[in-house]
């Protein structure tokens, strides 16, 4: 019986992308409030694992590329067979393409769509028809934490498709949510704002990008991996349960501005 509303005492996690970046400071922070993991990468998450089984809960790693939709089911029978059942799923692994809208390839606009919106809905969909098909003992709900992106809310600059798939992630945040509300399930989704990781490398090395954003972020910094946990606990929690189809912003103050 989890001893308060953010506790995620014996509950069942999975984070894609855990082997870096956001999605290894969401898995530690899962852990941290007391959650078991399942770790899926295309890359070695033994990092990872570490840091978890140093909270003193379980980890379980799950090898699979997303680039496409055939290892969604597999991930839900592993994450089953190895901690019983999924409570809580985070969308997190994604990518980015940089090129002037004019020259932009269909290869970079297919590959971003495809990890970033197209995986993400069938591997929750996947996740959904477990949580819907389950009956939880103390009646608590599934949670699943989508990660967008300021781009969800905003344009950005030479990146078509990824700014596409984001905006699409709030969309179908939101229509998730509203057929599986009344199914046990919360689906709500965390904007990062700029974070330092691989994702943004090519921003934080150009002098004037970066400045630009620094100067915008009301506080005065880049994100760190780390600054996602909370959210991500808070969603995947109980304190959630009414929270629906939200796409909280953990981004420094950038969107105030
Ligand atoms: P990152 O360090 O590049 O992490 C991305 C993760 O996704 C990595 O674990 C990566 O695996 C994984 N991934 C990508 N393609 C995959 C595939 N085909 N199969 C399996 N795993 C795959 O960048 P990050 O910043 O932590 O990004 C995490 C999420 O946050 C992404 O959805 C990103 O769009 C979002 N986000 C980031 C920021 C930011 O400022 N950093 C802001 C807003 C949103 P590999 O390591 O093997 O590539």
């Amino acid at each position: 019986m989890a001893a308060h509303a953010f506790d995620l005492t014996g509950k069942a996690a999975l984070v894609t992308g855990a082997n870096t970046g956001i999605g290894q400071g969401i898995a530690v922070a899962l852990a941290k409030a007391g959650a078991d993991v399942a770790l899926v990468a295309r890359r070695d998450p033994s990092e990872t694992r570490q840091l978890v089984e140093a909270e003193g809960v379980r980890a379980h790693i799950v090898m699979a590329d997303l680039s496409s939709i055939e290892p969604c089911q597999r991930i839900v029978e592993e994450t089953v067979a190895a901690f019983g059942k999924v409570d809580i799923l985070v969308n997190n692994a994604g990518i980015i393409r940089r090129e002037d809208a004019l020259d932009f390839s269909e290869e970079d606009w297919d590959a971003v769509m495809d990890v970033n919106l197209k995986v993400l809905f069938f591997l929750s969909q996947a996740v959904a028809r477990h949580m819907t098909g389950w009956s939880s003992q103390d009646g608590a709900r599934g949670k699943i934490v989508n990660i967008a992106s300021m781009l969800t809310f905003q344009g950005g600059i030479r990146v078509p498709s990824y700014t596409a798939s984001k905006s699409g992630v709030g969309g179908l945040t939101k229509l998730m949510a509203n057929e599986w509300a009344a199914k046990g399930v919360n689906v709500n989704a965390i904007a990062p704002g700029y974070i330092a990781t691989n994702n943004t490398a090519a921003l934080q090395a150009d002098e004037t990008r970066n400045r630009q954003i620094m100067e915008r972020i009301p506080e005065g910094r880049w994100g760190d991996p780390a600054d996602i946990g909370g959210a991500a606990v808070f969603l995947s929690s109980s304190a959630a349960d009414y929270v629906q189809g939200h796409i909280l912003a953990v981004d420094g103050g950038w969107l105030a501005r």
